[in-house]
């Protein structure tokens, strides 16, 4: 398995402002040297010397992750603005994908708001699978869909076939991978995801306000949280704003650390990243949290920014 993160900014999303480009480029000047500039191998030493939070951004679009199971199969989890790029380069696949199969955490806009905008779904030969815990998931989606907030609707226009799964409480199997969900903590309900395939297990368990129940050993969490191989997680918040932001229905980058330590995951993906924070914050409070995972006992914990246009093998 493998996964490639189209968007992981929480809320809504977050462009980078005119003043953020300008001093992007203005701290890179004040690293040049004339030795960096000699020849284009050096440029590009040069280039490839500077921090990602420099060189680029972490995200700028809200939820949407792809997992390809494998070559030819693949799942996606959220429809956030992410999407709208992950189905534009879909259709540049050779050839390009004829199914998709599509699961929501929840409905708050960061999930879905890229849904109108994904162009598989405008062509009549994608068969369009889309999964919930939830009932009434057509009506849901269809309804971001309507006058006076979107010129057309899903059932007029929208080209491919769309089938809306509930999910049953065990799940469901796919193409040989088996996906289990849970309830997680957030206001309004939503969902986190366990994928098994080929002996290797991720999670996307996100919009969540981790509690002290979901650390507890019950062989249901463990079931879902324990052993993962690869965890993106809910960590909006530093824990001073974690502390302001009680009952937010998002998670500290230090708590998702302690839960995914607790819980024996091997790499760990901050994700829903807050969008009032820089790239430069954000890559503070990775650091932090490296440290923070050094000093508890227990298993080696490799920590990282889900970082927009990351693919990452499982
Ligand atoms: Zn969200
Ligand atoms: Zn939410």
């Amino acid at each position: 398995m493998r996964f490639t993160v189209w968007g992981s900014r929480g809320s809504h999303p977050t462009v980078l402002t005119p003043a953020a480009v300008q001093s992007k480029i203005a701290t890179v000047v004040q690293r040049i040297r004339p030795i960096d500039l000699v020849s284009q191998d050096a440029r590009e030493r040069f280039l490839a010397s500077l921090p990602s939070w420099l060189f680029g951004t972490t995200s700028g679009n809200t939820a949407c992750v792809q997992l390809e199971l494998d070559r030819e199969n693949q799942l996606v989890f959220d429809a956030g603005s992410g999407i709208i790029e992950f189905g534009q380069a879909q259709r540049r696949r050779e050839p390009p994908p004829r199914e998709y199969h599509l699961f929501f955490t929840h409905f708050h806009y960061d999930h879905i708001q890229g849904l109108p905008f994904f162009v598989p779904a405008y062509d009549p030969r994608v068969r369009l699978h889309l999964y919930s815990p939830l009932e009434g998931l057509h009506e849901t989606l269809s309804q971001q869909m309507i006058h006076p907030y979107f010129p057309v609707t899903m059932d007029g226009t929208m080209g491919s076939t769309r089938t809306f799964h509930r999910l049953d409480p065990e799940g469901v199997e796919l193409y040989g991978a088996r996906v289990l969900w849970r309830e997680l903590n957030h206001p309004g309900r939503a969902f986190g995801y366990r994928v098994e395939y080929g002996g290797r297990s991720f999670g996307y368990v996100t919009d969540v306000e981790l509690l002290e129940p979901d650390f507890e050993q019950t062989a249901a969490n463990s079931r879902f949280f324990g052993n993962l191989d690869a965890m993106i997680l809910d960590a909006q918040y530093t824990l001073d704003e974690a502390i302001e932001k009680i009952n937010w229905g998002h998670s500290s980058f230090s708590l998702a650390v302690d839960f995914a330590k607790a819980w024996n995951v091997r790499r760990l993906f901050l994700f829903h990243h807050e969008p009032q924070y820089s790239d430069r914050k954000l890559e503070q409070n990775l650091q932090a949290a490296r440290r923070y995972a050094a000093g508890i006992k227990g298993g080696e914990l490799q920590v990282d920014l889900a970082r927009e246009g990351m693919t990452i093998d499982v």
